[in-house]
């Protein structure tokens, strides 16, 4: 299939053609009227303190001369946004090898730091994760997680576009990154900026208005917002935009704005920070998390005797890197040593401290489960997040922060000819 059709397949052939209007308008024959979009972009982003992550079709950054270099001094960062802007799903895996590796090493040479991957059309399958994590990328962000949107907006050409991608519901699958085959997942939310304008032919205030409750559902589940916007819509979504960063900066816990990579980094490290459990003759207990900044202890329904704070209706936080109690039983997560090696993994991810052990009675919540897939993962969250079990937690995002936002959106092209370019 040429690229023509992959992309009337995805948006739909009105769908393509509006799109090709809006990138007469978008590109200018030198990269100067994106540069402006860009510098537009990035300065309402600082208003709010806040960064960005921007994947780049490879080969457009091989083209380019300085306009996305300077753009990294600025808290964007930049990923590989496949070599070509081809479906991943139709070359072999030497094939996506060689271009992953072509992609790193391009960014390399031009001095951006490029740690991670999206997709082309969102469109992967398992020999790209394969592929990328061989050439060296810490974490892909391909998978479409899709809000629920409300029954009137759906539209014959949204779920095209939601089977294209390969989406799976927020619903079912929490937006959360998940550290898989030493590679972390890190979804990303649909509807975007190309849902609103190019399937649902809405308002700004109808994204608004569906950008703040997914804000709000992410905070209340404490997980990862990532707001899509392909900078060349920038204009017609900078109110939606607005909104989301104004309240993601005022709402308590706190939302950690930030780009994918750190995200990446961040998962990982505390993922496998030490955790070290005492107890001392007195019958009190003591937690410590080592050497990891932003690390933040949490306890439900058990006797503290160390500094608190308030944190939310049901946990208080540790002033220090310590927390001491008492309790009865172990308020962490008990483990039967015969499940499966993915549920500790899963649950440690979570930022639970999790303890591999057949005395199922030492544990104020214990799971012995015969198996564990990515469908079970949501109703075990809720199971724990919503029990009311005496719970000694570390915080899943850092210094405090209940949930996570990112801003994010593709760079297909920097001029007209890059879009034509990447056609033919
Ligand atoms: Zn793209």
């Amino acid at each position: 299939m040429n690229p023509i059709a992959i992309a009337a397949k995805g948006k739909g052939l009105p769908g393509m053609l509006r799109r090709a209007e809006t990138i007469r308008q978008r590109y200018g024959l030198t990269p100067k009227q994106m540069d402006r979009t860009l510098g537009h972009f990035v300065t309402l982003l600082g208003k709010y303190k806040c960064g960005a992550t921007f994947p780049i079709t490879t080969a457009i950054l091989g083209r380019s001369r300085g306009v996305v270099e300077k753009y990294q001094a600025q808290r964007i960062e930049f990923a590989a946004h496949g070599y070509y802007h081809t479906d991943q799903t139709l070359l072999s895996f030497d094939q996506q090898l060689e271009q992953s590796l072509a992609a790193r090493q391009l960014f390399a040479d031009r001095g951006v730091r490029c740690d991670g991957f999206r997709s082309p059309y969102l469109r992967f399958n398992p020999m790209t994760l394969a592929a990328i994590k061989q050439a060296g990328f810490v974490y892909d962000s391909s998978q479409a997680l899709a809000w629920d949107i409300p029954k009137e907006m759906e539209t014959p050409e949204y779920r095209r576009a939601l089977d294209f991608y390969g989406a799976v519901s927020a619903a079912v699958y929490p937006a959360l990154p998940r550290w898989d085959n030493d590679l972390i997942r890190i979804p990303y939310c649909l509807p975007d900026d190309e849902a609103f304008v190019d399937r649902f032919h809405t308002n700004p205030a109808r994204m608004t208005e569906l950008w703040s409750s997914i804000l709000k559902s992410t905070h209340v589940r404490g997980e990862l917002f990532t707001v899509a916007i392909h900078p060349e819509r920038i204009l017609f979504c900078q109110q939606a935009l607005s909104r989301v960063l104004d309240d993601a900066r005022k709402l308590q816990p706190r939302v950690w704005m930030t780009q994918l990579y750190q995200i990446a980094d961040w998962w990982k490290a505390r993922t496998q920070a030490q955790v070290r459990v005492t107890d001392d003759a007195s019958g009190e207990t003591t937690v410590l998390v080592n050497g990891l900044e932003g690390v933040r202890l949490f306890a439900r329904h058990v006797q503290v005797t160390s500094e608190t704070r308030n944190w939310d209706h049901s946990f208080v936080q540790a002033e220090s890197p310590f927390i001491k109690f008492r309790a009865a039983r172990r308020p962490f997560i008990g483990v039967s040593p015969s499940s499966p090696a993915y549920l500790s993994s899963f649950l440690r991810q979570q930022g639970y401290i999790v303890q591999v052990s057949s005395e199922a009675m030492n544990y104020s919540f214990y799971l012995d489960r015969s198996h564990f897939v990515y469908e079970d993962e949501r109703p075990l969250l809720d199971e724990i997040e919503q029990g009311d079990f005496p719970l000694v937690r570390i915080g899943r995002w850092p210094n405090g922060a209940r949930s996570a936002l990112c801003v994010t959106g593709d760079i297909d092209a920097l001029t007209i000819w890059d879009y034509a370019l990447r056609i033919f």
